[in-house]
């Protein structure tokens, strides 16, 4: 059995854990816990980075600093993980749902502004497989009308706009380390701070409320309660098991890249042949490979071909359906239509991509989705 995602552990992760054991500091904020967001500040040139215990908390963490209330509107794609709505609707938020590109499940741009209304606060952009939503538009109406960007770059780590880093460009952007993502610390995720006027705050909100790490810094006499907060803070064990993958995020991106590109050139006649829809990258932006997905034609094509896979001994999975059709939004976005998103929801397949995920068995996979494209054309 091939499965969809297979978690790679470089093998120093113990390594670091007996430091930590035998440094006798075993909270958050340690030396790991440093280097890791040193780490980051220096490769990808972020102004302030901190690590948290999951990307849904770093969304948490964003939503809070920017204030968010309950007559505030926030912006974001349908097509998107749970986290980035709860993370708003949690300070009361209602959120607006916008439809993806038609050549991929990213925010479309051009849709934006007319969402937008005395009430909104922020969009939310997610860049969805790691590539890069049209940024400079977005950046430019979200100016226009004084509003926050917050980048979910949950699956955009070591990805591009133009020569910008994912996650540089929006005011506060929030990864994940949880086991599906390319770099990961079982959970596990960081916010990052492109606002200065943020990163005081995000130290005391992420610290309970309280201004503690000020106060180990040696900046004020005695910690106190200044805020509001919570505890986002993951312990050095995790740190120090994300400091091991960082060691060897060259290779692990370089083979996946190897995978994917397996993947887009043995599919690439599907394209024309039977009018599948390959992930497509625009020139603004890179791919990190973080995922192999494509678009089948209809539903049931899928379930098919899920069903297919599955007894050949592969796993491909579906992905997210659309937020504003949830139980949870019951019938409050009964009137609105994302055709696009909905699309996605039916039609999207992944295929499994992990680091040890051999060529022959990439080609085997391949060799699978285009046997059932010959039968599919036959009947
Ligand atoms: C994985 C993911 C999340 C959640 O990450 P956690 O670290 O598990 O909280 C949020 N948004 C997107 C787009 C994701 O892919």
């Amino acid at each position: 059995m091939i499965p969809f995602n297979k978690p790679f552990i470089t093998g120093d992760e113990g390594r670091y854990f007996s430091d930590v054991l035998s440094s006798g500091k075993i909270s958050g904020d340690g030396d790991f816990t440093k280097k890791c967001q040193n780490f980051f500040e220096d490769t990808y040139g972020f102004k302030k980075v901190l690590l948290t215990t999951s990307c849904t908390d770093a969304l948490e963490m964003a939503a809070i600093l920017i204030d968010i209330g309950p007559d505030d509107e926030v912006i974001m794609p349908s097509y998107t993980f749970v986290s980035t709505a709860n993370a708003f609707l949690l300070r009361g938020a209602k959120i607006i749902f916008v439809d993806s590109n038609e050549l991929n499940p990213n925010i479309n741009a051009d849709n934006i502004g007319s969402a937008i209304t005395n009430k909104t606060k922020a969009i939310v952009v997610v860049h969805y497989a790691g590539i890069a939503c049209d940024m400079r538009p977005i950046m430019q109406v979200a100016d226009k009308n004084n509003l926050f960007v917050i980048e979910d770059a949950a699956q955009a780590i070591d990805s591009y706009y133009k020569d910008t880093p994912l996650g540089g460009i929006g005011h506060l952007a929030a990864f994940s380390f949880h086991e599906s993502k390319n770099i990961i610390s079982g959970e596990g995720g960081m916010l990052v701070i492109n606002d200065q006027r943020f990163i005081h705050r995000a130290e005391i909100i992420r610290e309970k409320g309280t201004n503690r790490s000020a106060f180990f810094r040696g900046d004020v006499q005695k910690y106190e309660w200044v805020d509001i907060g919570s505890s986002f803070l993951p312990a050095e064990i995790i740190s120090s098991f994300l400091w091991a993958q960082l060691q060897k995020i060259g290779m692990i991106q370089s083979r996946r890249k190897e995978i994917w590109n397996i993947y887009r050139e043995r599919l690439s006649r599907l394209q024309e042949e039977v009018k599948i829809i390959l992930p497509f990258v625009p020139e603004y932006a890179t791919n990190n490979a973080h995922m192999f997905y494509f678009v089948c034609r209809s539903q049931m094509e899928r379930s098919k071909l899920i069903d297919f896979l599955k007894n050949h001994g592969v796993m491909a999975v579906f992905h997210y359906l659309s937020l504003h059709k949830s139980p949870f939004a019951g019938k409050m976005y009964d009137n609105t239509r994302l055709l696009n998103s909905d699309r996605y929801s039916n039609c999207l397949i992944r295929l499994p991509l992990y680091f040890e995920l051999r060529d022959e068995e990439v080609i085997r996979i391949t060799d699978l989705i285009l046997e059932f494209y010959r039968s599919e054309k036959r009947e």
